[in-house]
């Protein structure tokens, strides 16, 4: 029998039937019930009359006050989005954006797209002149600056998850601040689970002229206003590991199975890191189920990632049935982003991935790194949202008082800037050292940034933006090699495979797991089937492919084949490519195409001309690139830039160097030797620096393609 909750406002909830985004509906509470329950409900008026007499509110409250779906609306219902006007909310997580702005469309009845929209990068869903309230990423926003500087079109701005510290965010807060005492009547929220109100509101105080003369100026006041929303969260339990945890995966399965065979009903959120261990541990529990027969059979067991499919995302708010319960193991995109109901029990591995970089090696990765305490109070949260709940902390208490940092590091701090300093520059703000960063990123890192884009011919000697190449790559929203090279396939020829072989790039993301899982770590999503368990297969499928050149040929000839079948779903099946992945890729295909044809870049294909590529990818990479030792048989190579020792990834055509094979769609191609030099896309580090995505090159491209950078950083003789 279901249990029955007691709650405040005295009406009696059954929890297994708590409100969902279930088509058949929000159960038996109507909608504007379910809204007048949330905790910020309370401050409705508070929250509508600061928005009118502030430029600035900060917004604080628990995860699941109501703050993303509510405010919006609140807004909208006050007449914020009167006159064709737009409330805009940003998400620092595209996963995020999607979940609640499909929400928020079912709260209001609307159909998602019209009213209520969204736009995450290569994803539009909104309609100019209908969509009222827009969630998007903090990122889109930035990239909607370049076209619109005081972003007229919004009469709001909500910037959400601001605890999060993500590096669009921070940038956000710095530029939307200028914007503001350009556009006084534009009105800022800025809300957050936990956060340095004080130090926020302190961050977008006006200057000291700016308050004299307020009396004689109309409209808000501009020192910010803030409110905390009292959450109601129950109190939650604390369990710690008796013994450091040498492995949270299997940690992580255990815990599971023991509260599901102690504890009573309550669905449970397992803490992980992506999508390589979450999939382990799925995978685990569904054996252990398999192995137990009935006993486990009440375990619903659900992974959620960003990179999920959509149906399977949403998979996690459908109510939990009776006598079931649900495991949903989560990256922390649960931490304070989504609100999942029913859970009553966490399992926290204390890790998440993180972005590192090293400004000396230009390293960047995504790296498995231990959370803050301030990360793990928030994920033991989790737990008390309907009952009192427990927490399990796969660590030891000695650990969490002694050893975990208080706060995290603001993603700025640790991320390579040149994608920010780029965009930045292309908003006008040139003084990059001077602009009012929330948290200054690090000397080396804006030295090092602004190094790359002068070598690519981005930036000119007075560090601005060159015309047209470094507004052409401004424009395009990819990492600026990649736009480098999208720029140069244009002169040479090969615009139409460069931009697929582009599409491919930018759905791959890199991960680096700390030898938990795999010590070669897993990308998190790739155009191949993560072949766990069959990785014989599939490394056989991918020599149908491989070409001798390398990866990124390698893909155009996977993309071919994958048109040629009439991007068939059997097809990518029966040669282990993954067929959701091609879909993307086809689809960021097109809209790469379209930038590309708005920046002036002709769309010509070279007709299997791989030299051309070659160059076009050198011009844009070449600062990545290596040399083979001599003499090396175990696959040694140096760093041209750095004589960093490199090998190749594992994952990569070029790994094995394999014996003569037929790549069907290209000319036949002997494999059985390093090529002597190469370019990488990028890099990782686990027990060795490997290389991603490598492709032969002949040295005298990086001369030609790239005089400034080897003429002069690198004596020519070096290239000999
Ligand atoms: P906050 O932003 O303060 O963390 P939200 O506005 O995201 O809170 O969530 C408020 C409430 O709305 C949650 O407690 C949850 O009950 C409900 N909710 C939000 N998103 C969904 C969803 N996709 N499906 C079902 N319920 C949801
Ligand atoms: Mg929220």
């Amino acid at each position: 029998k279901p249990r029955l909750l007691d709650d405040e406002e005295g009406g009696l909830l059954f929890f297994s039937s708590l409100p969902s985004s279930s088509s058949s509906g929000f159960g038996y509470l109507s909608i504007e019930r379910l809204r007048q329950r949330l905790p910020v409900y309370k401050y409705r008026t508070a929250i509508l009359y600061l928005v009118e007499n502030h430029a600035t509110t900060i917004v604080v409250g628990e995860t699941g006050s109501g703050k993303t779906t509510q405010i919006p609306q609140y807004l909208k219902e006050a007449g914020w989005a009167d006159g064709g006007r737009v409330i805009a909310c940003t998400q620092p997580r595209r996963l995020a954006v999607q979940a609640v702005a499909s929400r928020v469309a079912e709260e209001m009845g609307v159909k998602l797209g019209e009213e209520v929209g969204y736009t995450i990068r290569f994803e539009d869903v909104t309609k100019n002149g209908v969509t009222m309230i827009k969630f998007l990423t903090d990122g889109v926003l930035l990239r909607e600056m370049m076209d619109d500087p005081l972003l007229t079109k919004y009469s709001v701005i909500m910037v959400d998850e601001a605890h999060e510290r993500s590096i669009s965010t921070d940038i956000l807060m710095g530029l939307l601040r200028k914007i503001q005492r350009r556009r006084p009547g534009l009105r800022l929220i800025i809300s957050s689970a936990t956060i340095e109100a004080k130090s926020m509101a302190s961050f977008f105080n006006s200057s000291k002229k700016r308050r004299e003369t307020e009396g004689e100026v109309q409209g808000p006041r501009m020192e910010p206003a803030i409110l905390s929303v009292e959450g109601r969260g129950f109190n939650v339990q604390i369990h710690y590991a008796e013994e450091p945890v040498s492995n949270y995966v299997q940690a992580a399965v255990s815990t599971v199975l023991s509260i599901h065979d102690q504890e009573p009903t309550g669905d449970i959120l397992v803490f992980l890191t992506g999508q390589d261990d979450i999939d382990a541990v799925v995978q685990m529990l569904n054996e252990e189920v398999q192995n137990r027969g009935r006993n486990s059979s009440g375990l619903i067991i659900l992974p959620l990632y960003s990179g999920l499919p959509r149906a399977d995302q949403e998979l996690v708010f459908t109510p939990t049935p009776r006598g079931k319960r649900k495991v949903v193991i989560s990256t922390n995109v649960a931490e304070t982003s989504l609100t999942l109901e029913g859970i009553v029990y966490v399992i926290d591995s204390g890790f998440s991935k993180q972005r590192f970089y090293n400004p000396i090696s230009d390293i960047e990765n995504l790296v498995v790194a231990p959370i803050s305490k301030a990360s793990a109070r928030q994920r033991a949260g989790r737990a008390g949202r309907i009952r009192p709940g427990k927490c399990y902390r796969l660590y030891t208490e000695e650990y969490f008082v002694n050893e975990m940092a208080t706060e995290g590091i603001p993603e700025i701090q640790r991320s390579n800037l040149v994608s920010c300093i780029i965009q930045l520059k292309a908003l006008g703000i040139d003084n990059i050292l001077g602009f009012n960063w929330p948290a200054s990123p690090s000397p080396e890192a804006m030295v090092r940034a602004l190094e790359v884009l002068y070598s690519l011919g981005v930036l000119d000697d007075d560090a601005k933006l060159t015309s047209p190449a470094g507004f052409q790559v401004a424009e395009i929203p990819l990492d600026p090699m990649i736009s480098k090279m999208i720029l140069s396939s244009s002169q040479l020829g090969c615009s139409e495979e460069i931009i697929t072989i582009a599409a491919v790039l930018s759905i791959q993301k890199y991960n680096v797991a700390l030898d938990t899982v795999n010590k070669y770590s897993a990308i998190l999503q790739s155009i191949w089937v993560s072949g766990r368990g069959a990785q014989k297969e599939l490394d056989e499928a991918k020599l149908r492919f491989a070409a001798a050149e390398g990866d990124h040929v390698t893909f155009l000839n996977v993309y071919k084949g994958f048109f040629q079948s009439g991007k068939s779903s059997q097809w990518c099946h029966k040669n282990f490519v993954n067929y959701h992945a091609m879909k993307k890729v086809v689809e960021i295909r097109e809209q790469l195409r379209r930038i590309a044809q708005r920046i002036g870049i002709a769309l010509k294909s070279c007709e299997g001309d791989m030299l051309a590529v070659r160059k076009a990818i050198t011009a844009g990479f070449f600062a990545n690139a290596c040399h083979l030792e001599a003499h090396s048989h175990s696959g040694k190579y140096k760093t041209i830039r750095s004589s960093q020792e490199v090998y190749i990834h594992p994952s990569s055509v070029l790994f094995r160097a394999p014996k003569c094979t037929l790549a069907p769609l290209l000319t036949v191609v002997t494999f059985g030797v390093n090529p002597k030099w190469v370019i990488y896309h990028s890099l990782v580090s686990t027990d060795r620096q490997y290389m991603r995505n490598v492709i032969s090159i002949d040295p005298s491209w990086l001369t030609e393609v790239a005089p400034h950078f080897y003429q002069h950083q690198h004596p020519a003789s070096m290239l000999h």
